[in-house]
């Protein structure tokens, strides 16, 4: 990368609900390549998340507390304007597999469209973190596996204390 894209912001939207270490391995290697990355935190993760807005952004607050030029913050409506509003240059975005590339790169078109200005950037998934998701990890936790090698210390925390509350 140049020096000049170390001035620049990147964003890494998403649900995170919750953050998991594939969200993480990419969140790290964005801040690699920009100058600061703004984790930022979807308000509409749809009716059915597990977690609050207030709990997804503690959660990634707290897991990406180790990587110095981050921040977490969190925004609704639409992710290029939130880009513009933060004087951001990128999307920065984890591909998985095929099946994230088609639904990815429709995104992508669209926000192209809306801001030409605003580019997006794709970097595939680390493999250990290939099939990982937030809706699996939810799943697996909610049945009683264990996911603690896939999620940081305070998301493991938070789900062990959803399935004691719904008395399980
Ligand atoms: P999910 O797709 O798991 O519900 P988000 O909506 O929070 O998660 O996704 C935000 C971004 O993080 C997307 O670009 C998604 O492709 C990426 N991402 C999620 N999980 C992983 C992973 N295991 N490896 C790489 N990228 C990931």
């Amino acid at each position: 990368m140049s020096d000049e894209s170390l001035e620049h912001i990147a964003l890494c939207p998403g649900s995170f609900d919750p953050i998991t270490e594939g969200h993480l391995d990419i969140i790290r290697r964005a801040s690699k390549m920009f100058g600061k990355v703004i984790v930022a935190v979807s308000a509409e993760a749809g009716k059915q998340a597990l977690f609050s807005i207030a709990e997804r952004v503690e959660m990634a607050t707290e897991a990406c507390h180790s990587i110095s030029n981050t921040e977490v913050d969190s925004f609704s409506g639409l992710v290029v304007e939130y880009a513009r509003k933060r004087g951001a240059v990128a999307l920065v975005k984890g591909l998985r597999a095929v099946s994230d590339f088609e639904r990815e790169v429709q995104m992508a078109l669209m926000n192209r469209r809306l801001a030409p200005e605003v580019y997006t950037v794709f970097l595939v998934t680390h493999p250990d973190y290939a099939f990982l998701s937030s809706s699996l990890v939810k799943e697996i936790a909610s049945l009683g596996g264990d996911v603690e090698a896939l999620v940081p210390a305070s998301v493991l925390r938070r789900l062990r204390s959803k399935q004691d509350n719904c008395g399980t």
